[in-house]
């Protein structure tokens, strides 16, 4: 009987971010009788925080390191889209989430054109680069040096895409009172039962599978498990933020040599400002600057890789940073994975999981459901369609984590500009 030895389920997806939500979609569809466990809101951490580019892999053929990474990734984008077309076919329907940019641009501060000649060619791109023509450039690149090439890699709207795969699945996924809001009754790293607690609320939940997926948080669930933590790394950014009224959309990357100089997203805010956010090497090397001198070094970057684009014209101009690490599984010279990473237990019965990438959520659904297949003790006739029972309500419901800009502080232009050099 379902009671205090725990209500029977496949799968206990700990962790509601893009990786959560698509093994969730991913496993009810395989027939699966599956639940997310989310301690915070959906996607805080990384998830809301990402630029929501979906990779093809061309940022990954300028360093021939990367050309491993190229070829995994290549078919994200052409599946993305189709995923945002139709709701038919493998995977969650996300013809309800906003698709911010159909491509994204890429321009040079110096050789673009001969490494992309040389290496692009070598890696198996789905998604060839167009060089664009001047006349067709969009007005911010007008003044670029070099070549400007359009990539068929769109842009999604972060929140909307975690909202579209939630929408899909409110009946399973679970609040709890924070990461403290759940127990494990395990041996080994082996989860027996699972105590979820919200509120006054409390269920027991006997899984056949767990899969961790929180991001940051499977560090210290590895730990509260008895298992290595060391498994995972973090890559720090400092992320800088521009907004004002008058700034145009635009999503691209400006390269320099190897290295993505800035990578520029666009969103909209509730006021109807556009907000910049700004990554790539400015956000990896602003981790060891305070936020004004990130704010300095952003305004200072911009001038440098859009030099028509007059900043000071636009009166509101605000600026803002956030800091946010990137959760991995560890690699051995701590650079990024080259492809989604699981790491199973227990053939299965533990399966810790990380996306290396949000483009690449797809792929690592497909190994965590592989990773899990058959695990002995699934409730197997207990279909997905099975409802869950009535003391589920009891527990909350996770609504969608806040982008990081509605959080953040902001420094007039003026302000910036004026500051002492740090
Ligand atoms: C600034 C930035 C920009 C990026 N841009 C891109 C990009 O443009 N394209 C791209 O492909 N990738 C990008 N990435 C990488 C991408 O965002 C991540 O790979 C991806 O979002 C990781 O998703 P996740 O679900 O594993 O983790 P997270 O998004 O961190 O989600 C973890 C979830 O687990 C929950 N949680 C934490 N602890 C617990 C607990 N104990 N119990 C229950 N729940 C818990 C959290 O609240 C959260 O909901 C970017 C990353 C960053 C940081």
């Amino acid at each position: 009987m379902p009671g205090s030895d725990g209500h029977p389920v496949d799968l206990a997806v700990i962790g509601g971010g893009i990786a959560g939500l698509w093994i969730l979609d991913a496993a009810v569809r395989a027939g699966r009788n599956a639940i997310l466990i989310e301690a915070f809101e959906l996607g805080h951490g990384q998830s809301v925080a990402a630029q929501g580019i979906i990779h093809g892999g061309l940022k990954y053929t300028l360093r021939e390191r990367d050309l491993d990474a190229a070829g995994a990734i290549a078919d994200m984008p052409a599946f993305w889209r189709n995923r945002h077309e139709s709701g038919d076919g493998d995977g969650p329907d996300l013809r309800a989430a906003r698709m911010s940019a159909p491509c994204t641009w890429m321009w040079r501060t110096d050789s673009l054109a001969s490494r992309l000649g040389m290496l692009g060619a070598k890696a198996a791109l789905r998604t060839r680069p167009e060089t664009v023509p001047e006349g067709e450039r969009p007005p911010l690149l007008r003044a670029a040096s070099g070549a400007v090439l359009r990539v068929a890699e769109p842009v999604f709207d972060t929140r909307s895409v975690l909202g579209a795969i939630a929408a899909g699945h409110t009946d399973r996924i679970f609040g709890v009172d924070g990461p403290e809001g759940m127990e494990f009754a395990s041996a080994g790293g082996r989860v027996e039962r699972l105590i979820l607690r919200s509120g006054s609320g409390e269920v027991v939940v006997r899984p056949a599978s767990v899969v961790l997926a929180a991001g940051i948080g499977n560090e210290a669930l590895l730990a509260r498990l008895g298992l290595d933590a060391a498994v995972a790394q973090r890559r720090p950014l400092h992320m800088a933020l521009v907004r004002g009224r008058s700034l145009p959309e635009f999503h691209g990357h400006c390269v320099d040599g190897n290295k993505t100089r800035v990578t520029i997203t666009s969103a909209r805010d509730d006021a109807g400002r556009t907000i910049w956010q700004l990554g790539g090497d400015l956000a990896e090397r602003g981790v060891d600057r305070d936020d004004m001198a990130q704010r300095q070094a952003a305004s200072e970057e911009l001038r440098g890789v859009l030099p028509a684009f007059d900043l000071d014209r636009i009166d509101d101009l605000e600026w803002s940073s956030y800091r946010v690490d990137r959760a991995e599984r560890r690699t051995r010279a701590g650079l990024r994975p080259d492809d989604a990473e699981v790491i199973s237990l227990h053939d299965g019965r533990l399966v810790t999981a990380w996306p290396t990438k949000w483009a690449l959520a797809p792929r690592l659904a497909a190994a965590v459901l592989e990773a899990t297949e058959g695990v002995a003790g699934s409730t197997g006739d207990a279909s997905a369609s099975a409802e869950l029972p009535e003391v589920f309500e009891t527990l909350r419901r996770p609504g969608i984590a806040a982008f990081p800009w509605e959080e953040r502080s902001w420094t007039s232009h003026h302000d910036v500009v004026s500051a002492e050099p740090a």
